[in-house]
């Protein structure tokens, strides 16, 4: 890597449902490895739903010398888990993690919320018992988080959990860099100094997209929505128009001054991965 290049750029994994996903992670992490990203991170499910499964896929991760950054999700787990979860961590030597909230699984009611109600108690609490072990990063919301009374309130929420001692941000994926700017530019004016990295999602399946964003307020773009719309079956014309509009909007945000970029690979390697080509993003080896 280019000495003076501070930028962060990383993969996000989902840990797989079944030993056949798994097997194929396995293929499409090497071929993401190979591009040399500062690290990968995991998901876990609230409220422990996939505790198994992330671990598995972190244990692997570590076993391959593979820098590795646990997402830990607090909402419906007690002190007691949450710390079991991070001595297994400390115990694979992983200094990374992404300190979220999480949603609460359906059926799961207030009783079930456990100790830490927001991302913000979570990072104080790492940093309370662990001190500076962890490089922690939190999530952003440039276009704000949906249950966000308003967006000042958001903003002030993501201050707490700068405040509390995350190190950086990667936030949801957008598809208007004014967004990301806007939102840059808002923390600046609060004094808000952690790199704040955009998460990019690549566009490869519309129906998938367009679900996901419902359920998390990402907009996508009218235009956008309706050229996907009416490419209706022809996966390759998505592909091929997800693949530009992914690639300009990570242009504007680099040429911005973005220190960074955190891609949801969701566990395919090839439009990701077209993307650093087509970039030229960096190596951290
Ligand atoms: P918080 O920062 O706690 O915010 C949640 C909401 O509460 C916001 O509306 C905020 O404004 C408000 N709020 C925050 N603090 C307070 C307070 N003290 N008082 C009142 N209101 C407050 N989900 C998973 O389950 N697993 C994952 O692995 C996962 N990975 C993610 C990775 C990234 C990069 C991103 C952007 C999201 C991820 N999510 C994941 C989704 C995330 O958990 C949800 O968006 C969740 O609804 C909010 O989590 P948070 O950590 O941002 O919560």
């Amino acid at each position: 890597m280019n000495t003076q290049d501070t930028r962060t750029f990383s993969f996000e994994l989902f840990p797989p449902k079944t030993p056949e996903g798994m097997e194929k992670l396995k293929g499409t992490v090497a071929e993401l490895n190979a591009a040399g990203p500062a690290y990968f991170s995991c998901t876990y499910g609230a409220g422990g739903s996939t505790r198994e499964r992330t671990f598995e896929t972190v244990d692997w991760l570590c076993s391959q010398g593979i820098e590795t950054a646990p997402h830990l999700a607090c909402i419906g787990s007690d002190e007691a888990e949450i710390r079991d979860i991070v001595d297994h961590y400390i115990s694979l030597g992983i200094h990374r993690i992404v300190a979220l909230r999480g949603d609460m699984p359906s059926g799961m009611g207030r009783s079930g919320l456990g100790t830490f109600r927001y991302a913000n108690e979570l990072v104080s609490f790492l940093r309370r018992e662990y001190g500076d072990r962890f490089h922690i990063e939190v999530a952003a919301y440039p276009e704000f988080h949906p249950q966000a009374p308003n967006a000042n309130a958001d903003l002030a929420n993501f201050k707490r959990k700068v405040e509390a001692g995350a190190d950086a941000a990667i936030t949801q994926y957008f598809y208007n860099p004014d967004a990301y700017f806007e939102f840059v530019e808002l923390c600046e004016e609060q004094d808000i100094q952690i790199p704040v990295v955009p998460g990019i999602m690549p566009i490869t399946n519309y129906t998938q997209l367009a679900r996901f964003s419902d359920a998390c307020g990402a907009e996508i773009p009218r235009y956008i929505r309706k050229r996907l719309e009416a490419y209706g079956d022809d996966k390759a014309s998505i592909r091929a128009f997800g693949h530009e509009v992914a690639l300009d909007l990570c242009r504007r945000l680099l040429e911005g001054g973005a220190p960074g970029l955190h891609f949801y690979t969701m566990n395919q390697a090839e439009a990701p991965l077209a993307l650093w080509r087509e970039l030229e993003l960096p190596s951290a080896a």
